[in-house]
């Protein structure tokens, strides 16, 4: 099985070379995010051991570009705890694990066999509604070549709706996957991020994708159809 290893800490890069050798690997080091990046791309491995902070490119950038390329090669992230970044933000991008530094080369190779095992498995792909596009993996949205920028609670409307896309989903339904499980507060919230989404979707194109069925809710549609109010 073949890996890359992409870390700039020459010694600790060194020491997970000779350990995994030691175990049957084959594999590369890559020092720096862009040689990391080529590596990937061209080499054809089995799985990526991936740190975040990297001279050129960071490691997040790297998963991003893999990823919108649809390379699906797994790939553990290797993350510090300098407070800069959340563990969780590495497997929203697109990351299938993650060790957080110092961490045992026992466990290092257990999480690896455990991949390997799992082999390559796609992501689901971008969603799109005609020319507007949300990538889940990288959290980018984009209509046709415009990129909207979308506050972390509008991405999860949108991608809710656009899961969903062509049915109408009430607000109740909105509220319960959207917004915490528990939220009791106003229920028109739903009717305020609808109007932010629209604002930013819809209205600088002139587009009504983002539609109110009344008395079920909404609808993310490709065209306006019969029976159907965009107010
Ligand atoms: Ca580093």
């Amino acid at each position: 099985m073949r890996l890359l290893i992409v870390e700039d800490e020459a010694r600790l890069a060194s020491a997970l070379q000779r350990g995994l050798a030691n175990e049957g690997f084959t594999v590369e080091v890559a020092h720096t995010g862009p040689d990391g990046l080529h590596a990937a791309q061209e080499g054809d491995f089995d799985a990526l051991i991936l740190d975040i902070m990297l001279p050129g490119m960071s490691g997040y950038r790297i998963i991003e570009t893999l990823r919108a390329d649809e390379n699906w090669v797994p790939i553990l992230m290797l993350t510090a705890k300098d407070g800069e970044y959340d563990e969780a933000d590495a497997l929203d991008l697109g990351a299938d694990d993650y060790l957080t530094k110092p961490f045992s080369f026992v466990v290092l190779l257990a999480r690896i066999r455990a991949l390997l095992r799992r082999g390559v498995t796609p992501r689901p792909a971008r969603l799109q509604v005609d020319d507007l596009v949300l990538d889940p993996a990288a959290h980018t949205v984009r209509r046709g070549e415009t990129p909207i920028e979308l506050t972390p609670r509008e991405f999860s409307l949108l991608e809710f709706l656009m899961r969903r896309a062509g049915d109408a989903v009430s607000k109740g339904d909105i509220l319960h996957h959207v917004w915490d499980a528990n939220y009791d507060g106003d229920a028109n919230v739903v009717e305020v991020y609808v109007g932010y989404l629209r604002r930013k979707i819809d209205v600088p194109f002139d587009l009504q994708s983002l539609q109110t069925v009344r008395g079920a809710g909404y609808r993310l549609t490709s065209s306006v159809g019969a029976g159907v109010s965009a107010d």
